[in-house]
């Protein structure tokens, strides 16, 4: 006897958010013959870069052209998609009420947030412009494609030390700029001058460059620096309010925190709700990690569902 009476609700999933973690949990759960809408109001992560790297068959592929590919195969296993936000999530007896922007609502038996995140980028001049095409957050994603260049790399505090060893690696004409920050002390400092790097302490006031391409670093002090690339690790906060308004954990860093058992990975604070990709903790921030991630979201929530179905008899 089935303790979750399906025809209750208009889909088994609603998924927000269709990047690459919401689209594979939708195409794991459509190829269960799960119904599954995937709600998605258009605002990916690396909407500002023009290719996407290091994902193993689509290396250098457009964002949305890989968004679009997605589409079509979770379409081809029934899935559905609304070009719209979610405003608004409740939990219903066994289930969900989710509202979007329209103010129509949508019942399902469980919920996916694959809402990403959002980079908190300095209101410095330029920063914004130039974001995803000559400043990176990710030497992964991004670096090979400028290596021997003229770089930068900011480092704002301890931890962001270890981030500008890993851009060493790619050029030997590399600055450091700590942004008017006291961030080294004189061993860390010698580590990098030691080995040809120089650190240019003073303010960064703009960003600045012709067609697209970053130029030039501008100072307080007047000096400009030729830099054709710089890497920022930008602090992270929560995309969608979602995570907020259900009440869930967000950590330190600005991710959910999600649990797993041996049934699966995403589970949150509240029941029946999975937080997947970027969102969520534990998850590295990159499109292969987000794909990984919600192909197992997907299928915990699947293993969910049958466990309802069969009344949980088995465990
Ligand atoms: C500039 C830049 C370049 C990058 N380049 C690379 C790269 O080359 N390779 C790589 O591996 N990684 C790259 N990344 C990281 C990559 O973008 C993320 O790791 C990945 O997009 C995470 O996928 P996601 O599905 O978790 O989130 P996202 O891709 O951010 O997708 C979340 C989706 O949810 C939607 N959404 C949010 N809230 C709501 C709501 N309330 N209702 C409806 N929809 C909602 C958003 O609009 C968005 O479409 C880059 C990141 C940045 C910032």
């Amino acid at each position: 006897m089935q303790t979750t009476d399906t025809r209750d609700f208009e889909y088994d999933v609603l998924i927000i958010g269709g990047g690459p973690a919401g689209l594979s949990a939708a195409l794991q759960l459509g190829r269960s013959l799960r119904s599954v809408l995937i709600c998605d109001n258009g605002e990916p992560r690396n909407s500002s870069a023009a290719e996407s790297h290091g994902y193993l068959t689509r290396d250098g592929i457009p964002p949305e052209e890989l968004h679009q590919l997605g589409r079509e195969e979770v379409v081809r296993y029934g899935g559905e998609f609304r070009d719209t936000k979610v405003t608004d999530v409740s939990r219903d007896t066994n289930g969900f009420t989710s509202t979007l922007d329209s103010g129509e609502t949508v019942t399902s038996r469980k919920v996916v947030l694959g809402t990403g995140v959002k980079d908190g980028l300095p209101d410095t001049d330029g920063f914004e412009e130039f974001w995803g095409k000559g400043v990176h957050h990710c030497p992964y994603c991004h670096g090979y494609e400028v290596r021997g260049d003229p770089l930068g790399v900011v480092v704002t505090d301890q931890h962001m030390i270890e981030y500008a060893t890993l851009i060493y690696n790619l050029s030997d004409d590399l600055v450091v700029f700590t942004d008017g920050r006291d961030v080294f002390d004189e061993e860390a400092r010698s580590m990098f001058i030691d080995r040809g790097i120089e650190i240019e302490d003073e303010p960064i006031v703009a960003l600045t460059g012709s067609d697209g391409g970053l130029e030039h670093i501008v100072l307080a002090d007047g000096n400009e620096v030729t830099r054709h690339a710089l890497f920022y690790g930008p602090p992270i906060r929560q995309h969608s309010a979602l995570a907020e308004r259900l009440g869930l954990e967000v950590n330190q860093e600005g991710l959910v925190e999600t649990m797993q058992s041996q049934d699966g990975i995403g589970f949150t604070s509240v029941e029946g709700l999975f937080v997947a990709g970027d969102a969520a903790s534990g998850s590295p921030a990159s499109i292969p990690s987000a794909v990984a991630d919600g192909h197992t979201v997907g299928a915990t929530v699947n293993m969910e569902l049958s466990k309802e179905d069969f009344d949980g008899r088995w465990e």
